[in-house]
């Protein structure tokens, strides 16, 4: 059973309306509701980084937003700190300066307000078919967890038929540390993966391109304001530390991935390359969506640590997710990417707040700008999987993509298109774009 919260407020109405027109038509990812953050540049020029906030088809400049003066207070400071090339100070202002920075934005975007601020507000905007993105934070350090039960439980009857789920799994967010370098904005595209892997039968590895090239489907959370090192985040203040969410492909070279693993964890088979949306969505803009974090009564539940009220009340979100491919076939044919699968995020085994607390619970310190990968997001239903290797059963069921080619892993020329909304009775649509990234063929392959 869901059940409203009540951290809803005037910037979440679905009656709010924009003079940017095209935030007001239907199905638009950017409403005055949403108002999500990225870095980015007029596309093609070596003008400076700089933060900028979506409505409509269009960017507001906060760069340029600092200069005016249209915003007052907090609101105004706020926007001083994202007219840098990385949101870091931004996130470290913490939740109040987030506000009020929103709000600011938002009654000035909305329609029923007019005056000079406008006026100058208006000369912020830039066509957001005229920019470019980059990794907007300065992303220290990058974890990923792997939180969903069903892709779980999908993985773990190929890698061990006999245990599929290991008994820490309901017990702990399971994660590992990743890569930072190989972060990309959508639109990266990279050289299939070289490496050491063992065939099907074979009794000695080879070297050669990775044959079982995957994708995962996964959201990124942002850290606002981190921790001491030696202070633990309590699990009532976890998502005060969350500045936003955006989409995370967590690329996968199975057959290296597999090889390398055990007993310590992913390493070149997942180091190569992660793609991430430019837009960062605010936990405040998700609020609507909110649901109760549930936890099946026959299963263990959380540990103290792990338990909280206020997770149970609201921790879960409901985001809807979808994962497209782009074919070299299908491009040729001018068709549409072919849709491969859907889910929500309201499934996960684990909330964005329980990963948050037990990533500091040993006293490991976050710092602003860290991104959590929220481990590959499955759904229980057919056709729910967020990973190839899932939906084409480790490549022994080919999926179709429609136009009489199948895949039971990526081939080079393929675009990986993710994308992810959010919608409720009596609320706005809300997008979060989309993040695409394509293979290219190996290095000496
Ligand atoms: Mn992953």
């Amino acid at each position: 059973m869901t059940q409203d919260n009540d951290n809803t407020n005037p910037t979440h109405s679905a009656f709010a309306r924009s003079w940017v027109a095209s935030a007001n038509v239907e199905g638009c990812d950017f409403p005055i509701q949403n108002l999500p953050f990225a870095v980015f540049r007029r596309k093609g020029t070596d003008e400076a980084f700089r933060g900028g906030v979506a409505i409509g088809d269009q960017v507001v400049d906060l760069a340029q937003v600092a200069l005016t003066n249209c915003l007052d207070g907090l609101a105004q400071q706020a926007a001083q700190a994202c007219a840098q090339p990385a949101l870091n100070d931004f996130f470290a202002m913490g939740p109040k300066a987030w506000t009020a920075l929103r709000h600011g934005l938002f009654e000035l975007l909305e329609k029923a307000f007019y005056g000079a601020k406008v006026d100058a507000l208006r000369e912020c905007l830039i066509p957001q078919e005229d920019i470019e993105f980059t990794v907007p934070a300065r992303i220290g350090d990058y974890t990923d967890f792997y939180t969903s039960l069903d892709h779980a439980m999908n993985i773990g009857v190929m890698m061990r038929p006999d245990d599929p789920i290991t008994s820490n799994f309901k017990w702990i967010p399971i994660a590992y540390h990743g890569r930072v370098s190989s972060i990309g904005v959508s639109g990266q595209k990279y050289r299939r993966p070289m490496g050491q892997y063992m065939a099907p039968g074979a009794t000695a590895p080879v070297y050669g391109p990775c044959t079982r090239l995957d994708y995962e489907l996964e959201l990124g959370i942002y850290i606002g304001q981190g921790n001491a090192q030696g202070e633990p985040i309590a699990l009532k203040d976890a998502e005060k530390h969350v500045f936003g969410i955006c989409l995370l492909n967590d690329w996968s070279a199975r057959d290296i991935q597999f090889w390398e693993m055990a007993p310590l964890g992913p390493f070149l088979g997942k180091n190569f390359c992660t793609t991430i949306s430019p837009w960062i969505v605010t936990m405040e803009a998700l609020e609507p969506y909110r649901q109760a974090w549930t936890r099946p009564e026959t299963d263990p539940q959380p540990l103290a640590y792990l338990e909280d009220v206020g997770n149970r009340a609201n921790g879960a979100i409901d985001i809807s997710l979808e994962v497209l491919l782009e074919s070299d076939k299908l491009r040729a044919e001018g068709k549409g990417p072919a849709r491969l699968s859907g889910t929500s995020f309201k499934h996960q085994y684990w909330s964005v707040a329980q990963m948050v607390t037990h990533h500091t619970m040993g006293g490991c310190n976050l710092q602003s700008g860290d991104l959590l990968g929220s481990g590959t997001i499955s759904g229980p239903g057919e056709g729910q999987a967020g990973a190839m290797i899932e939906l084409a059963c480790g490549g022994s069921k080919p999926v179709s993509l429609g136009n009489g080619e199948t895949r039971g892993f990526l081939q080079d020329g393929d675009a990986v298109i993710l994308r992810c909304w959010c919608e409720k009775l009596g609320f706005a649509r809300i997008g979060f774009g989309e993040s695409k990234g394509t293979v290219l063929r190996a290095i000496g392959g």
